[in-house]
């Protein structure tokens, strides 16, 4: 299969051009090189998949290009038989400091990619979106069905190009299916996310900072069970025209989330506690019964063994990444 993975070089981008790659598809993935963090895990994301090709059937190319760009966009469109939209300004925080950028991005972007799969017509399209587009929660765990009142502008910019993306399948009978995910972790991720932030300072001997009063909680969800979960619907028409929550089966509090990396890295640390933002959701909770009931999605690893597995990594890859997530 001809593959388009945009944010490519991203970290959950990453890990699905290699795996796609490893399993012998052609993977074209555009992306920006956008440096809200350090350009070296793209780069290093990149020669990963590229590396995957070399050592087996599939192919890779990289190209250094933006979604805002329409003609490129129809251009890799074109030779695609699936696309897998994971380019988007991310980060919750930085929305607030500057909405319209996410709107350009998230927002023309997919609408630029949704046009092109429209009119050259596809076998799939599937998009990243996010737990942010719950925003205030009425009950949990969410059901897909929970009504959508995103709290920050990364949200709303994920509800709207979602909302888009079923819109299309609906009116213009465009395979396209959006999976929710919530909070992914793992090797090679981002390196301004919670858990990269407790596991380094914990390993330099530094209490963890936990913003608030770690009541908050979340469904860490390991990339292998997100990659899983993307794979499947190049199989399936199951899941067109739907939103499906991708998350985990053991919701945890922040608070006791940081106690136990500290336990087990830094015991004898005390937490660091500092102010909330108000763009960060207070609580995220999937209800993935969709998912297993449309993909046979289960998730593989718990927080506990998730967290074992990227601490393992972190000592082995401690040298180059370390410094990016503490720069
Ligand atoms: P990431 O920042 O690591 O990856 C996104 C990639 O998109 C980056 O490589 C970036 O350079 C690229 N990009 C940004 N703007 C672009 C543009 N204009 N044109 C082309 N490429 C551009 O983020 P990630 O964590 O891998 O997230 C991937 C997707 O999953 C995003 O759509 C994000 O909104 C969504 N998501 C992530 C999480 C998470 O916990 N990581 C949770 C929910 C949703």
């Amino acid at each position: 299969m001809h593959i388009l993975v945009t944010g490519g070089a991203g970290f959950i981008g990453g890990h699905l051009a290699e795996q796609f790659v490893t399993d012998g598809h052609d993977v074209v993935v555009l992306d920006n090189l956008d440096p809200f963090y350090d350009l070296d895990i793209k780069r290093h994301n990149i020669d990963i998949a590229r590396e995957a090709a070399e050592a087996g059937d599939g192919s890779y190319e990289f190209i250094e290009g933006d979604v805002r760009d329409a003609d490129l966009v129809t251009e890799l469109v074109t030779d695609a038989d699936y696309v897998y939209h994971q380019a988007a300004q991310a980060g919750v925080r930085p929305s607030v400091e500057d909405p319209r950028k996410y709107d350009e991005v998230n927002v023309d972007g997919t609408l630029n990619l949704l046009d092109a799969c429209r009119d050259t017509g596809i076998e799939r399209f599937v998009m990243a979106s996010s737990s942010s587009v719950y925003g205030i929660p009425r009950s949990l765990p969410y059901e897909e069905t929970h009504p959508t009142t995103p709290v920050s502008p990364y949200g709303a910019s994920k509800l709207a190009a979602e909302r888009y993306a079923m819109a299309y399948s609906q009116v213009y009978d465009l395979s396209a299916v959006a999976l929710r995910y919530f909070t992914v972790y793992g090797p090679r991720m981002r390196p301004n996310m919670a858990i990269s932030n407790f596991v380094s300072r914990c390993m330099n001997g530094e209490p963890p900072i936990v913003y608030g009063d770690g009541t908050q909680t979340r469904d860490f969800t390991y990339i292998d069970d997100v990659v899983d979960a993307n794979i499947s619907l190049l199989d399936t028409d199951a899941a067109d025209g739907q939103v499906l929550n991708i998350g985990s089966t053991d919701n945890i509090e922040i608070r006791t989330l940081a106690e136990e990396i500290r336990d087990q890295l830094a015991p004898e640390r005390e937490l660091v506690y500092e102010e909330r933002h108000d763009a960060d959701a207070e609580h995220t909770h999937s209800d993935i019964t969709r998912a297993r009931e449309l993909l046979g999605y289960e998730p593989s690893h718990t927080i506990r063994e998730g967290v074992e597995e990227f601490v393992g990594w972190y000592q082995d890859n401690r040298g180059w990444y370390e410094s990016l997530v503490r720069k």
